[in-house]
């Protein structure tokens, strides 16, 4: 099925605004809800539809790739030697190059764009930061400060490489090309500049902070701003933070992936909280009123007569605040009745004689269940 054009997915032209892109977002992702529409196929496939049309045109990164080449820009079968990293990281404060936006243009390479200058400034790698966070933090949001050791533009030379003063000369190797040309029978293969590694000219007097790199390795605290709402696989992007361009290229940005750990008592399901209460039998039989943790505190929820372990009753409003502002999910209260145990004699000669005063109307289900199983053996 040939895919709509993003623009015209989200109603918008092709120069809009990333304000303008988010609000028309928003304005579908409310109208095409699955919560809003239950049961709507239609509406289901458009509310996909505008999540991959907004996760595309939301990231300017994505944004240039697709106005450039289309839907073949998110393409796996076009980036088959590519792609996005995904998973399987070992350390979680681990640092590592995304294959995505590092220096260069891989969709330079994979679709043979223009052809690639190494003496033009560089971008900076884009980075990658895994951040465990609590459960409360994923939640209710928070702010983290993190310390990253990367290479960033050396402010003594401002990215150059040659000591602040001095001069640089074309390189006599390549002319100021930055790639010399070898020739091997029909062949010509074009290489890397030997001599001044594809800059195109030679630093007289390297900078003595950098040794001539332009870059260095520095360790500096970032502030992480955790939303409320977010989950695990969240990515935040901070702008600039990546690794530092290369002759004068802006820097790259730095993504935090975002790790949520488990809570002991609440599950996320979405934006909605689960929660196991075990109730005593006598609760369960009789109906009472019980009280549960929230997020915000306790709450008082009531159980009616005769409810059964696996009940769920909802209080609704006290779940996770959406990411996006969507409102606020329920809790959902799951009922485990417990059966009494360590009974002393006492105990026990009351559920005697309970059990005496009850005749096979009052457990409905056992009666059914034998019943049927009964007709088996007939
Ligand atoms: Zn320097
Ligand atoms: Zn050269």
């Amino acid at each position: 099925m040939a895919k709509r054009d993003y623009y015209e997915v989200l109603g918008v032209e092709r120069n809009a605004g990333e304000e303008d892109i988010k609000k028309a977002y928003r304005k579908l992702a409310v109208k095409y809800h699955p919560d809003k529409n239950p049961g709507d196929k239609a509406a289901e496939e458009k509310f996909k539809e505008l999540g991959e049309a907004y996760e595309a045109l939301s990231d300017p990164q994505k944004r240039a790739a697709y106005d450039q080449y289309g839907h073949a820009a998110f393409d796996p079968r076009a980036r088959a030697g590519g792609g996005f990293r995904s998973g399987g990281f070992h350390d979680p404060f681990e640092i590592f190059r995304e294959v995505f936006g590092g220096s260069g243009s891989i969709f330079d390479e994979l679709f043979g764009g223009e052809r690639h200058d190494p003496t033009r400034p560089q971008r900076g790698a884009d980075l990658r930061y895994d951040m465990e966070i609590s459960f409360e933090e994923a939640v209710l949001g928070c702010d983290k400060e993190i310390t990253v050791t990367k290479l960033d533009t050396c402010e003594s030379c401002r990215g150059s490489g040659s000591e602040p003063g001095s001069t640089t000369k074309t390189c006599s190797t390549c002319g100021g090309r930055g790639q010399v040309i070898n020739s091997r029978g029909i062949f010509s293969i074009a290489q890397t500049c030997p001599r001044c590694e594809g800059a195109g000219h030679v630093i007289e007097k390297p900078c003595r902070a950098c040794h001539g790199a332009g870059r260095r390795e520095r360790t500096s605290k970032i502030k992480i701003r955790i939303p409320p709402g977010v989950d695990t696989g969240a990515r935040l992007r901070s702008a600039g933070n990546g690794e530092g361009g290369i002759r004068g290229g802006p820097s790259g940005n730095l993504y935090v992936v975002l790790h949520a750990r488990p809570h002991e008592i609440f599950q996320r399901d979405g934006d909605d909280l689960v929660c196991e209460v075990p109730i005593s039998f006598v609760q369960a039989a009789l109906g009472a009123e019980i009280e549960v943790p929230t997020l915000s505190g306790k709450a008082h929820i009531k159980i009616p007569a005769g409810t059964q372990t696996g009940t769920v009753l909802r209080l609704k409003g006290k779940g996770v605040k959406n990411v996006q502002d969507y409102g606020v999910g329920d809790l959902h209260v799951r009922v485990h009745v417990e059966v009494p145990t360590h009974l002393n004699a006492a105990q026990r000669d009351k559920l005697q004689e309970f059990a005496g005063l009850c005749d096979p109307s009052v457990n409905p289900q056992t009666r059914s269940f034998f019943e049927k199983a009964k007709n088996l053996f007939r």
